[in-house]
């Protein structure tokens, strides 16, 4: 089952343009099972996603993007926004008395909200992003390496902020997954791989890719009836 863990919607996250229902026929048309909207430390986007998925039959799974003092974490399993500023600590131990489960995002990415090499000192997480869509591959390459030392598992996401950013990098899960609950458990077996590179996804369907990449510049300003001429 091929998830994008790591997508923001413009509802929530200030920084991306993504509809949510373009973002889900986009997703659904490239190839991919279902997503995760992460929005930056809020569940609102997130919820509304997965209210529009269910009324189009196409699973969205909740999570957030937690800046912690140290760096980012993608987190599921959460039910409400944390809403102040908190340590990594204090976030995995919110997690895990929540039964959730928590991910260092872009581990290595330059500049700020990295928790680098932080992933060594720092216990409590269930997997790493190895490779995440806004980070280099010589970055995304430290974390696959911290992946490897910490024995931990390593997930795959676009961190898409435009919608042809979406499926660039994905995690496949062994097993089916249904629900919220399941994904955490998922995540937390470690049973997935990190797939590196958009095209693992746009060898589903090259043309429709090439079409939506052709549209970039507007495709965000266009309704889904838009988008359906282009599929
Ligand atoms: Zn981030
Ligand atoms: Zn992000």
């Amino acid at each position: 089952m091929k998830i994008d863990l790591h997508v923001h919607t413009k509802i929530s996250s200030p920084c991306s343009s993504i509809k949510i229902t373009q973002m889900i026929d986009y997703a659904r048309h490239i190839g991919l099972d279902a997503i995760c909207v992460t929005d930056h430390d809020t569940l609102h986007g997130a919820i509304l996603a997965q209210k529009i998925g269910k009324e189009k039959n196409f699973p969205v799974f909740k999570g957030m993007e937690i800046n912690t003092y140290e760096g980012d974490f993608l987190v599921f399993g959460l039910e409400k926004d944390i809403g102040k500023p908190l340590s990594a600590r204090e976030l995995l131990d919110l997690v895990s008395s929540s039964g959730g489960a928590a991910i260092v995002a872009h581990p290595y990415r330059p500049f700020e909200r990295a928790l680098k090499d932080k992933v060594y000192s720092i216990k409590g997480f269930n997997a790493l992003e190895v490779e995440n869509g806004n980070t280099s591959p010589e970055y995304n390459k430290l974390a696959q390496s911290a992946s490897f030392k910490l024995s931990l598992p390593g997930t795959g996401g676009s961190d898409a902020h435009q919608l042809w950013e979406i499926g660039r990098y994905y995690t496949r899960f062994d097993h089916t997954i249904t629900s919220e609950q399941e994904l955490v458990e998922a995540i937390k077996s470690g049973n997935y791989q990190a797939k590196t590179g958009a095209s693992n996804v746009l060898n589903y369907n090259q043309e429709a890719v090439t079409n939506y990449s052709y549209h970039k510049e507007k495709i965000n300003e266009q309704p889904v009836s838009y988008l359906r001429q282009l599929i």
